[in-house]
């Protein structure tokens, strides 16, 4: 059996809809949720659903049971991720899992990136764990930036610190992709740097122009500068240098790579940044 934490979230969901695709019967197949009443369009695939709550890890041994191929979908609370990774990664040394894959971050143990610490805390416990594992260093999703097209719109202005450097942003589709190829087919041992071709933020406003029909403009900020335009905005002070250290993690061109493995499990090319916005906009109209 082929079991997906996480999978009434978007990553999740996608990969559960990439097993199936990829012909892995619905019966070899379970959906692991903490709210088991938010799983209905799951169940309607035919997969099992299965309660297992990184924080209830009383429910974590039953929802392993028969599983040999396990993805865990890191948390989604930054800060409280490293003891309920811990809580999954021990529930399946006991179940016996014969690979359990994890959505780590790309660059671990080597970049800067401020969401890096708990994946690469993860990692480690993962590396002591005894469990037999694969790594999917997942780059940023393209869908991240789709929250922004209004204000881009609004203003004309993509704002940003990062310089011309690129990120190889990828759809959550085609990082689903990928999980699924590597639970059907991966490794112990295995690790994934995955992204798709770097795209500049010049790149990322021709592409909201496109989809918007307003003329969006990049214009990269001094990191202080950058700073303050965002708390003259009332984003506080806290969250502004967090997005200003996720700049600076990105101008260095540690948001990058030259990796082509995400393309290949998936088998086929990334999602075109453009199709990823437009989706998004028509959902935001
Ligand atoms: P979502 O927030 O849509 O999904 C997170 C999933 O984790 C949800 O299904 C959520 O459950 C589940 N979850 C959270 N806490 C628990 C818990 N205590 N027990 C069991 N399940 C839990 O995020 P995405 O699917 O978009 O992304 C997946 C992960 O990737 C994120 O959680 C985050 O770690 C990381 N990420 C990566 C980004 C990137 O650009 N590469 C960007 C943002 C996040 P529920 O459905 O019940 O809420």
């Amino acid at each position: 059996t082929y079991a997906v934490t996480g999978a009434t979230g978007h990553l999740g969901r996608l990969v559960i809809h990439a097993l199936l695709e990829r012909g892995a019967p619905a019966g070899e197949v379970a959906a692991l949720v903490r709210a088991p009443e938010r799983a209905g369009d799951v169940a309607a695939l035919g997969v099992e659903v299965r309660e297992a709550d990184y924080d209830r890890p009383g429910t974590l041994g039953a929802a392993l049971s028969g599983v040999r191929r396990l993805l865990l979908v890191s948390g989604s609370e930054p800060g409280r991720r490293v003891p309920q990774h811990r809580a999954v990664v021990d529930a399946a040394r006991e179940a016996g899992v014969e690979l359990l894959a994890y959505t780590s971050i790309l660059g671990a143990g080597r970049t800067s990136n401020p969401l890096a610490p708990d994946h690469e805390a993860t990692e480690e416990l993962l590396a002591a764990s005894g469990v037999p594992h694969a790594l999917l260093r997942n780059g940023w999703y393209t869908e991240n930036y789709a929250a922004q097209l209004g204000t881009w719109a609004a203003t004309g202005t993509l704002l940003g610190a990062a310089g011309d450097a690129g990120v190889s942003v990828a759809a959550r589709a085609d990082y689903a992709a990928a999980a699924a190829a590597v639970l059907a087919e991966g490794r112990p041992g295995d690790v994934h740097e995955l992204g798709g071709p770097a795209v500049d933020f010049a790149a990322i406003a021709r592409a909201a122009s496109a989809v918007t029909g307003v003329d969006v403009a990049y214009r990269s900020l001094p990191p202080q500068d950058y700073v303050a335009a965002l708390t003259a905005a009332g984003v506080d002070e806290g969250t502004a240098g967090f997005l200003a250290a996720l700049e600076a993690t990105t101008a260095r061109g540690e948001l990058a790579t030259t990796s082509t493995d995400l393309e290949r499990l998936a088998g086929r090319p990334v999602t075109p940044v453009e199709d990823v916005l437009r989706a998004a906009w028509a959902e935001q109209r």
